[in-house]
């Protein structure tokens, strides 16, 4: 044995591990140093007894024993784990490798145990396990789904919520299992909404985001609806550790608000007016499109920006009280006027609307704005058409001027005009016209004209771009170009009387409104009205005229009656007075006119009143005035004639008289005497004149008749004169 003894020191005696050989009978005939050392004894302490004191536990040794009795089960070798006993009474666990010893003569000699302390290990391994538990504890009690995936990407853990989250790959979730299989599998079993992706696509996509891992919130939805918001981030050791929450009420919440909102802003974009509201610093909080169109810029952009400050200073000088005074809690509206950040200039209505919070004290303002550019232009533009309409100033001609210029500026056209229509003839009565292209007068088939359709509608019609409407092939169109029109049926005293319209050759930018077509039917009527009027006036002065001629013409000579020569002669003496030209009255008078009328009859006595007054009137000229001032009495005014010129013409008309007068189967002649006075400086009324010549005729009749005679100063009127004129006349 002592021989086998140096061999065992050779071989065990370095060894880290304890060495201890026994006999069969268990009895120990070697063991090395590191045994000593785990086991707290000497060598001589320990050789020559059992190692049975060594165990914490007898079972233990008795169960090595039986086992090593059997002798075809320990052939192997076999491992285990065993508590020792120290010699100072401390625990010892050691990994134990026992092997039988076979000697070639005596068969099974003994046995070798290889033993390592084990005891940190253990320790470590407790504490793991410990921590292990605890993290699991942990992560099971995270209401959220939990899963560590290693840095190859295999399932390190997960906790029950990942599972249940992800019913159909549960089964997949075994540590090991491959994120991208657990994927696949998922996929495969229609768990998730891929939406517009493929599968392949979804797979590749998910697969990216979850290498990048860093945090990103990722939102992800199920095939049952499920939402859940992911977060991955990378672990020290490049492994994966991931974060799934169910958002799914948070997300449906999220798109009902989402709705809510598209709604809201749907009513606002449709509202014409802009809609804004600003925090108490002027934030931006909300806008429309429309703001933001105002503002020249868009929804998203104007959010959190003071655009107040992005107002020209006009307008911001105009806003200021109104918006001062609203943050102050007091609600108030201005109109202002201004050009607007995207360049237009325009008339606009602001109202600014505090908000309050729930204390009631103002956060912000609600802020609407209308533009009123359009109105503010209709408002100028009636006031004009008023003002032009409602002059006494202007005659007719010069008021539909004005109309047509204020309608070319309304609509922002060049060209305006009036149409006088008859039958299928249009007329231009007329015209705005810039450099006199179009010409009042003018005339066209109706055919010809856009306003045959305006006849034919018998309303307004409005077309901004003739090139892209129904009229594209009209002849006007090809004969002017005209591209944009906006015209309406003239009535006047409600007949059609033509058209009034507007046009140009450009095409109109803005598109006609609701608006310009209620405009220019306010124009229609206007201009209606005006014709009207004036074919009224024109109507009473022709009836005016009528009457007057009906009140100063003789019945039954047409020429002058008495009033009008009188009032006629009474001018010229003025006139006279004026201008010293001078003139002579004759008076003249039918001579034995009674028994004309007796031998034949009061009509042929008219007949020969007719028939004198036509002949003396064709001896005289145009500025001489002649008149009836009695029955078979007449006076003529010779105008720039002195005494002998009109002794001389008086002449004339006795001599005609004689020979033109008579009237078939009437015997008699008609004769005439005449009186002759020339205007002088002592007369200051008609009468005067007029008694002179009567003083003459008087003279004249005494002559014997058929005869003239001109006053004399010396001349003396007697009574029984039948022509007997006083002042009053
Ligand atoms: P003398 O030569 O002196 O002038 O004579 P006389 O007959 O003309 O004189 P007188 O003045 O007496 O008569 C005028 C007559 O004229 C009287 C009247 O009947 C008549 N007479 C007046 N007006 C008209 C009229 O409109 N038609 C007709 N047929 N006769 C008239
Ligand atoms: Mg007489
Ligand atoms: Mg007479």
């Amino acid at each position: 044995m002592v021989g086998i003894h140096i061999d065992l020191e050779k071989t065990f005696g370095a060894m880290s591990e304890a060495v201890v050989i026994t006999q069969t009978d268990r009895k120990i005939i070697f063991v090395n140093r590191a045994a000593e050392q785990i086991f707290g004894y000497t060598r001589e302490e320990l050789i020559g007894n059992t190692s049975r004191h060594l165990y914490e536990r007898l079972e233990d040794y008795e169960a090595i024993g039986e086992y090593n009795s059997n002798i075809a089960q320990t052939r192997e070798g076999r491992k285990y784990a065993v508590n020792f006993k120290r010699r100072n009474k401390n625990l010892v666990t050691c990994e134990v490798l026992s092997t039988p010893l076979f000697d070639p003569k005596v068969g099974l000699a003994g046995f070798l145990f290889i033993a390592r302390d084990i005891s940190d290990r253990i320790a470590l391994e407790n504490k793991a396990e410990q921590a292990s538990a605890i993290l699991e504890d942990a992560i099971e009690s995270i209401s959220e789904g939990f899963a560590l995936y290693d840095k190859d990407d295999h399932l390190v853990i997960c906790n029950e919520n990942y599972k249940k989250i992800y019913p159909e790959s549960a089964a997949m979730m075994q540590p090991g299992s491959s994120f991208r299989d657990i994927l696949a599998h998922g996929l495969a079993n229609r768990q998730y909404d891929t939406g517009s992706l493929s599968e392949a696509e979804w797979l590749e996509d998910r697969m990216s985001r979850h290498r990048e891992a860093d945090g990103a919130v990722i939102e992800q939805k199920l095939g049952d609806g499920t939402w859940l918001r992911i977060s991955e981030k990378k672990t020290r050791s490049n492994g994966t550790a991931g974060i799934r929450s169910d958002i799914t009420e948070l997300k449906t919440a999220q798109n009902e608000l989402i709705e809510a909102y598209a709604n809201i802003t749907i009513l606002t974009d449709s509202l014409s007016c802009a809609i804004s509201e600003v925090d108490l610093e002027g934030n931006c909080r909300f806008a429309n499109e429309i703001a933001a169109k105002f503002l020249n810029s868009t929804v998203d952009d104007l959010i959190g920006t003071n655009y107040r400050k992005s107002l020209s200073a006009e307008l911001q000088t105009q806003l200021e009280a109104p918006y001062g005074r609203a943050m102050e809690g007091e609600r108030s509206k201005v109109e202002v006027e201004g050009i607007f950040p995207d360049g237009l200039r325009r008339n606009m209505q602001i109202e600014y609307i505090p908000k309050p919070d729930v204390s009631g004290r103002t956060n912000g303002l609600i802020i609407f704005a209308t533009d009123i550019t359009n109105r503010k232009k209709i408002e100028r533009t009636l006031a004009e058409l008023y003002s032009v309409t409602s002059t006494r100033k202007l005659g007719i001609d010069a008021k539909i001027q004005q109309i047509l210029r204020i309608g070319c500026e309304h609509f922002d056209l060049p060209f305006g005009i009036i149409s006088r229509i008859v039958d299928n003839t249009y007329s231009i009565n007329w015209v705005q016209s810039p450099n006199g292209e179009l010409e009042a007068g003018a005339s066209f088939p109706l055919g010809d004209t856009y306003c045959s359709h305006t006849i034919e509608a018998d309303q307004p019609i409005a077309i901004a771009h003739t090139a892209k409407s129904e009229l594209a092939l009209h002849p006007c169109y090809r004969a002017f170009a005209l591209e944009a029109y906006i015209g309406v049926p003239l009535l006047v005293d409600g007949e059609r009387y033509g058209t009034i319209n507007f046009t140009s050759a450009d095409v109109r930018q803005r598109p006609f409104t609701k608006t310009d077509k209620e405009i220019i039917r306010q124009f229609a009527d206007w201009v209606g009205n005006e014709i009207a009027r004036q074919q009224d006036h024109d109507e009473l002065m022709e009836a005016k005229v009528r009457l007057e001629r009906i009140a100063s013409v003789d019945d039954l000579t047409s020429i002058l009656n008495r009033r009008a020569f009188l009032e006629r002669a009474n001018t010229e003496v003025a006139r006279f007075r004026r201008t010293q030209e001078t003139f002579s009255a004759v008076l003249i008078d039918i001579d034995h006119f009674k028994s004309i009328n007796d031998t034949y009859g009061h009509s042929v006595g008219d007949e020969v009143l007719k028939r004198f007054t036509a002949v003396v009137g064709k001896l005289l000229r145009a500025v001489d005035v002649f008149g009836r001032v009695g029955g078979e009495e007449f006076c003529v005014l010779l105008d720039r004639t002195g005494p002998a010129d009109a002794l001389m013409v008086a002449e004339r008309i006795r001599e005609t008289v004689t020979t033109d007068c008579k009237l078939p189967g009437v015997a008699d002649g008609v004769t005439c005497s005449m009186g002759i006075a020339t205007i002088s400086n002592d007369d200051v009324e008609f009468s005067t004149l007029l008694q002179r010549a009567d003083v003459a005729l008087y003279q004249a009749k005494n002559n014997g008749r058929n005869s003239c005679c001109a006053y004399q100063d010396d001349m003396i009127r007697e009574a029984g004169s039948n022509v007997a004129f006083s002042s009053s006349d």
